[in-house]
């Protein structure tokens, strides 16, 4: 949170909360695909599932410092079905969700780029898509590759509440896959994740 510019005052004390940045509530479900014996893509040694835990967990801990109450679908190694994971957020009646995944395409070897999707177009979803999609270029400078409506991925369409998926980029293409392994580019998209999280929350 920003420094606060000190000011000397003789009269009363400031009032303890401070204005200057908004306070935000809400639950937010946090879903790192994959996991346990669905490695999701795998390059290079490296497992989809692995990425989207660390890069999900960070997003959490800073949605958590924001205020938020987070709950992950899984926080470790494990299989987790797909309908479990949208029917964790129904049941807790979450505000947001948010699918955290890395890509990967078979025909080419030199995309990059972040990509997010949703339901359908003209919902909260959707919107929540574009915000994730802004603010994750914009932590991370990663190029552009797109949005789509998924109308048939199971999270999507059985989440009762805004949902999007993120993917982080490209576990096929070797430049950045480099990236996507880095602590430093993991908490990079997990900062745009929780930036676009929290804009949402703010509009
Ligand atoms: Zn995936």
């Amino acid at each position: 949170s920003a420094s606060r510019t000190a000011s000397i005052s003789l009269e009363a004390p400031e009032p303890p909360a401070a204005e200057e940045e908004e306070a935000l509530s809400g639950l937010v479900v946090l879903d790192p695909g994959h996991g346990g014996s669905a490695n999701g893509a795998a390059y290079g040694g490296v497992a989809e599932k692995d990425l989207n835990l660390a890069i999900a967990s960070q997003a959490a801990r800073l949605l958590e410092e924001a205020g938020l109450t987070v709950v992950m679908t899984r926080s470790d190694d494990r299989d987790v079905p797909l309908y479990r994971r949208s029917g964790l957020a129904n049941s807790l009646g979450a505000d947001l969700f948010v699918s955290v995944h890395c890509n990967a395409n078979v025909e080419r070897d030199d995309v990059t780029g972040i990509y997010t999707c949703s339901y359908s177009q003209g919902t909260n979803g959707w919107r929540l898509a574009q915000l994730l999609h802004q603010t994750m270029r914009g932590a991370t400078g990663a190029e552009d590759f797109g949005m789509e409506e998924r109308p048939n991925l199971a999270v999507l369409r059985t989440s009762l509440m805004p949902a999007a998926l993120v993917e982080c980029g490209f576990m096929s293409t070797a430049s950045e896959l480099e990236k996507l392994v880095q602590p430093a580019y993991q908490a990079q998209l997990a900062r745009g994740i929780a930036d676009g999280v929290l804009a949402y929350l703010a509009q």
